[in-house]
């Protein structure tokens, strides 16, 4: 498959009063399939709206370079094929959806009301026709925004932080409309550090911290390697002493021990040694590894 996205060093630096320069991106290598959900994972200030407007070329970049869709930044070609959905998205107070999206339109030189229509039937704002932007949910505006990013049908979405702040009914949707933009096989590259959510639709994600790239890969590879919990009735922690587990933890409870143990790990052989000893299995519980986990592994190392 085709790169959507590709960045070579790509780094920008910023002057700051307290610190000099600094590399607020820092050497970013990124690779975005076409056709992905992408996640591009950080805590606050990491850079991620950093890369994203260079990325756009509304900021140029210090060092390095990049492509999307094959184009090299700089180059505002591209810009048909792109849209964007800022992180504070602002509107005209006053303006209904379908104006909203009339004004959008005739920027791109689009007039088509029967495609505003139908956006805003996709973005299930059609109901809410003679309400103002000032009468709009944040949910209700997050999706106007996406309808606005749906009017040159863009092969590549970039959406920053495109849940932040929303209701759980407000998220699902706007989760369901990022899926459906997939199946549609445009390409999303999504900022977020709202993990649950890009555990649910991502492909690959990268995770960004500083302004590096701490981590980036398929989500079901990253997230590979949860551990399992075994309790075990009737024994002593002391006696298990000469079994050999690696990289596990063993916590004495009341009447027995709990063993904490990488999913890889003989579980077998730790069951049948602990039997061997006359301990009582009491529960094996395999705990996944969640992003969250690797996430906070991920900006907390060093
Ligand atoms: P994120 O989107 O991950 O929260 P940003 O990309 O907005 O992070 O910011 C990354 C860092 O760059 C922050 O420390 C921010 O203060 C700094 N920064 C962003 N824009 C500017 C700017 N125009 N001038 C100086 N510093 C900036
Ligand atoms: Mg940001």
């Amino acid at each position: 498959m085709a790169a959507a996205i590709e960045t070579k060093n790509l780094t920008k630096t910023y002057k700051s009063k307290a610190h000099g320069l600094v590399n607020v991106v820092d050497k970013l290598n990124l690779h975005v399939e076409e056709g992905e959900i992408f996640g591009f994972l950080g805590p606050n200030g990491a850079g991620k709206t950093t890369t994203i407007k260079m990325l756009l070329s509304i900021i140029e970049a210090t060092e390095g370079e990049g492509y999307v869709l094959g184009k090299e930044l700089g180059d505002f070609d591209v810009h048909k094929l792109i849209s964007y959905v800022p992180e504070r998205p602002y509107y005209y107070e006053y303006m209904t959806g379908m104006e909203i999206l009339k004004f959008y339109g005739s920027l791109f030189g689009i007039s088509d009301v029967a495609k505003m229509e139908g956006l805003l039937e996709k973005v299930n704002l059609h109901r809410d026709k003679t309400k103002t932007i000032s009468q709009f949910s944040k949910g209700m505006q997050q999706r106007i925004g996406l309808a606005q990013a749906l009017l040159n049908d863009p092969k590549l979405l970039f959406l920053d932080e495109p849940t932040g702040g929303l209701d759980p009914i407000a998220h699902r949707e706007i989760r369901d409309l990022i899926l459906s933009f997939r199946d549609e096989g445009r390409t999303v590259f999504i900022s977020s550090h709202e993990l649950s959510e890009v555990e649910l639709i991502c492909d690959r994600v990268a995770i960004i911290n500083h302004g590096v790239i701490a981590r980036q890969g398929k989500l079901t590879e990253l997230l590979a390697g949860g551990r399992v919990e075994i309790t075990v009735e009737g024994m002593k922690k002391e006696i298990l002493s000469d079994m050999k587990i690696n990289d596990g933890n063993v916590l004495e409870l009341g009447n027995g021990v709990l063993f904490d143990v990488p999913a890889e790990s003989d579980i077998d052989a730790i069951i049948d040694g602990t039997r061997a000893k006359g301990g009582k299995i009491q529960s094996i519980v395999p705990r996944k590894k969640r992003l969250e986990d690797l996430f906070v592994e991920t900006v907390t190392a060093k």
